[in-house]
């Protein structure tokens, strides 16, 4: 099969479509000839060699896709051949064909095209795991999610709004950004470049006020995330694109709100680990996702012979939602 494969790993990395090959299923699993995959950070980071795939992966770029189930294992007994489906892969996206365990994969929504339905695994099933199964967000409690206009951020806003009805929060460094979180439900909107969110957030809603802060950006926000947290708060790290090494930390705002804080890597969870959080997010989902009140937010489609555009755009923080390839 054809698959885009990273030409010199480190800092001068590029990407080539070139042969490798095709991936056979195991006895519980499904061949999908795949149609669409989408880019997440996790690959700019893969191809400069600072995130080796787990042990066991493909070391193909790609931790998710959609496409047609074409070989079955001998013991699936979920799909058929010609099954139209999406998930949650360890690597091996960016790939004409994947072998995908036939209970992480999922029933594609009739509603949804390949493009929409490659876009939702990786970014909504980490938003999932983040406000409900770590972070435990309770209906109506408030929750601060920055990088609000990401793959992730713009999840988690929709998950928190429709399955929580919870009072939202919103980051991001650019105003169309925080115009489509407005639009995806949340109330109040800050602009990371140009306000001081920590000062606002206890002026607009009050102090103490967050019940729950996603964070991908770490050093800068420390500070200002205990500033705002309520009693019993929980703060679920996801990555620390701004930094890990925090100066000058006092550990009582820990103490005195009672404070949870979490971090978490979806990719190198076991396999068990992952059906479950599939399973959980589907039949919390996939209905919402049929009904239109549930969307991927698609920034762009480029085709996968132009990945190299579309990490180049991923890299530059242009996207708002989501970066999909396809045309494999
Ligand atoms: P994405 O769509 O590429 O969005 C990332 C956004 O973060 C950028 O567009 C930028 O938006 C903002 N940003 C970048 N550097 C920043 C900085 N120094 N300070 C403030 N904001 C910054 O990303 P994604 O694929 O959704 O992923 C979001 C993050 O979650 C990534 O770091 C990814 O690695 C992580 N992630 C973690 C897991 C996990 O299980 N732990 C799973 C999936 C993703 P602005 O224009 O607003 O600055």
């Amino acid at each position: 099969m054809k698959a885009i494969l990273i030409q010199n790993p480190g800092k001068n990395s590029s990407l080539k479509i070139g042969e490798t090959p095709t991936p056979e299923p195991s006895a519980n699993e499904v061949q999908v000839k795949i149609e669409a995959t989408a880019l997440n950070r996790a690959d700019l980071l893969q191809r400069t060699g600072n995130y080796d795939p787990p042990k066991g992966a493909p070391d193909i770029l790609g931790l998710e896709m959609s496409g047609i189930v074409e070989k079955v294992g001998d013991k699936v007994s979920k799909w058929e051949v010609g099954d139209h489906v999406f998930g949650l892969l360890p690597g091996g996206g960016y790939a004409q064909y994947c072998t995908i365990h036939e209970d992480m994969a999922m029933a594609m929504p009739g509603n949804l095209s390949f493009e929409e339905a490659a876009a939702i695994p990786e970014t909504f099933l980490t938003a999932f795991q983040a406000l409900d199964w770590l972070a435990k967000l309770q209906e109506q409690e408030t929750v601060l999610i920055h990088a609000a206009g990401s793959g992730v951020g713009t999840s988690a806003i929709q998950l928190a709004h429709h399955l929580y009805d919870a009072r939202i929060i919103a980051t991001a460094g650019k105003h169309h950004k925080l115009n489509t979180a407005k639009k995806l439900g949340a109330e109040f909107t800050y602009n990371y470049k140009e306000q001081n969110y920590a000062e606002e957030i206890v002026n607009d809603v009050g102090p103490d006020s967050v019940n729950v802060v996603i964070d991908f950006i770490g050093k800068p926000y420390w500070h200002k995330n205990m500033e705002v947290l309520a009693m019993d708060g929980r703060v679920v790290y996801l990555s620390f694109l701004g930094g890990h090494k925090v100066e000058e930390i006092s550990l009582i705002p820990i103490l005195r709100k009672r404070l949870s804080i979490m971090g978490s890597t979806l990719r190198n969870r076991s396999e068990e680990y992952k059906i479950d959080l599939t399973n959980d997010f589907a039949s919390n989902t996939l209905s919402l996702f049929e009904d239109g009140v549930l969307n991927p937010i698609i920034d762009s489609v480029y085709n996968w012979s132009d990945a190299e555009e579309a990490h180049e755009r991923m890299q530059n923080n242009k996207n708002t939602g989501k970066i999909v390839l396809t045309g494999m």
